[in-house]
């Protein structure tokens, strides 16, 4: 394998990343655990593993900061201020953070800057806005009672983020939480730990102490001593499946509601009436943006019979002119997998799709002639049915699966067998077609001949194994907030008075 010095990193190599607790570093206690550079495998940094006292200790100090700060009580307009200079804060380090961002992930340093960086200061300037636009309710009640319903906040959320996109994903849920008065502590991935804390340590300038603190560490210590803390009242997670039902069934022994955005395999559903060129070009991002590692990725492409030979013959020879390679140059377009487990794994499906019967139809292989970097070719299959193990798990890499149908009841069908749910893709410019599968797809969003659109007041989550509650403008009210409804009486109505002789 050639080592590729040419791939220079996108930071200088930091010596290690610290947890945080107010207006100190966290005291660890924990192993080093390294992070390396998916680009080239080096090891670029330790993280100190955050060990149960010390996640007391960020736990505490963020209790602390509910309970006796002035957070909670601030007023709408001093918080709108806070988020305002949080959102700030990212723009102003865009370029600092996406290349810390880059060095642990992969991913493309232009895209961090110009979409994922972009995105996370958007994050807190939406929910900016949304609190400035929220009032309570309020019912008039015969005779002369009056409700009001308010929300408060609940407390101190644990906010559990994965690797694939951490500063975006992860401001998503600091900024919901704060900007309903909650105080929270922030766990990334032990792999990609490195832009999440610096933009902590540069949230302290603008945040109260304590009102956001930092654990590092592996999900099965630090992640779950953090969910079992007796101080924490809700946990806000996003990651696999599986991980998803391990801290439910935790949080649930205390009662701790929580939020779980978890796996897919999503359905891209391709019909001959569909506008060619842009089913393409959408079926193509769908699949290969993010280096394919996306919860919401179109992984299984099912195209109409009659066109399928077709779109699949002009799918490949675009997968094949991507530009795989160093993630700091502005020309790529696909940047290597996060760790070398995780290649490895991708990888392995294309001997699984054999097994079943499936066709390998392009790449399927590491990316050698690129050094020692995770990098592996834009890869898809053709399966003879969705029963095979590449349709039906979370390959969560560069790898398309394809499957054609023959009418829209077909393709319905294929697209809602599976254990997930989190999101579909329609192509086809024949509005009652799309208005009839739209309706029968089991998925908490459909995208209609358009390619990951997110809307942030709109709720965001999945049906079935892909989540349990929604991320969006009010399903984060209704998540990070209690509700309290207060019922008096306006003038001095008459009520029955019990063991009164008065009468
Ligand atoms: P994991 O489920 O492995 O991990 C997610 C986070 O949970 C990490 O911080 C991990 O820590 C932590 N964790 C693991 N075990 C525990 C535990 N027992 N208690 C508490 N925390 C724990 O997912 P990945 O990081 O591998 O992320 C990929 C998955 O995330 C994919 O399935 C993808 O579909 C899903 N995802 C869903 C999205 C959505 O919005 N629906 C968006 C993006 C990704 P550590 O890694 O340090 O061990």
């Amino acid at each position: 394998m050639t080592n590729n010095t040419a791939f220079e990193l996108p930071i200088t190599p930091q010596i290690q990343v610290s947890g945080w607790a107010g207006d100190r570093a966290t005291p660890g206690g924990g192993p080093e655990l390294p992070v390396f550079y998916p680009a080239t495998g080096q090891k670029i940094s330790v993280v100190i593993e955050d060990d149960e006292a010390s996640v007391d200790i960020a736990v505490t100090t963020a209790r602390k900061a509910f309970d006796k700060g002035p957070w909670p009580g601030l007023s709408n307009s001093e918080r709108i201020n806070v988020l305002e200079r949080c959102g700030q804060v990212i723009r102003d380090n865009a370029d600092e953070l996406a290349r810390l961002e880059c060095a642990a992930t992969g991913l493309i340093l232009r895209e961090l800057k110009e979409r994922h960086m972009v995105r996370a200061a958007h994050n807190f300037r939406f929910f900016a806005d949304y609190i400035s636009q929220r009032s309570g309710e309020r019912y008039d009640q015969t005779p002369g009672y009056m409700t009001t319903v308010v929300r408060e906040p609940v407390g101190v959320a644990a906010l559990i983020a994965p690797w694939n996109a951490p500063v975006a994903l992860a401001t998503m849920k600091i900024a919901a939480s704060l900007s309903f008065g909650n105080t929270c502590v922030l766990k990334p991935s032990e792999q990609t730990p490195l832009a999440l804390a610096r933009l902590v340590a540069l949230l302290q300038d603008v945040l109260p102490d304590g009102v956001l603190t930092l654990v590092n560490g592996r999900g099965p210590t630090t992640g779950a001593a953090l969910v079992d803390h007796h101080g924490i009242d809700l946990v806000s997670f996003t990651g696999g499946t599986e991980t998803g039902r391990t801290i439910m069934s935790a949080a649930g022994r205390r009662l701790v509601p929580t939020t779980m955005e978890l796996g897919g395999k999503s359905a891209n559903i391709i019909f001959a009436s569909a506008d060619y060129e842009r089913a393409i070009d959408g079926a193509l991002l769908g699949i290969f943006s993010n280096n394919g590692q996306q919860c919401l990725a179109g992984s299984r492409i099912l195209v109409e019979r009659s066109i399928f030979d077709d779109f699949v013959g002009r799918f490949i020879e675009r997968a094949q002119q991507i530009r795989v390679g160093d993630p700091t140059q502005a020309e790529t377009e696909l940047g290597p997998l996060a760790s070398l487990s995780h290649m490895q794994r991708v990888l392995s499906f294309v001997d699984t799709a054999r097994s079943d019967g499936g066709t390998l139809l392009t790449g399927g292989r590491r990316r050698e002639d690129l050094g020692n970097g995770y990098f592996v070719s834009p890869t898809a299959v053709s399966v003879p049915s969705n029963a095979a193990q590449t349709a039906q798990n979370e390959i969560f890499g560069p790898f398309a699966t394809f499957l054609p149908f023959d009418t829209a009841d077909e393709a319905v069908a294929i697209a809602n067998d599976t254990q997930f749910g989190l999101v579909s893709y329609v192509w086809s410019d024949h509005l009652p077609t799309v208005m009839n599968v739209t309706e029968r797809l089991c998925s908490g969003v459909v995208w209609v001949n358009t390619p990951m659109m997110r809307e942030l007041r709109a709720p965001f989550g999945g049906y079935k194994n892909s989540g349990v509650g929604r991320e969006g403008g009010a399903s984060c009210e209704a998540f990070f907030t209690e509700e309290k409804t207060v019922t008096m009486p306006k003038i001095q109505p008459t009520f029955r008075r019990l063991g009164s002789t008065g009468e």
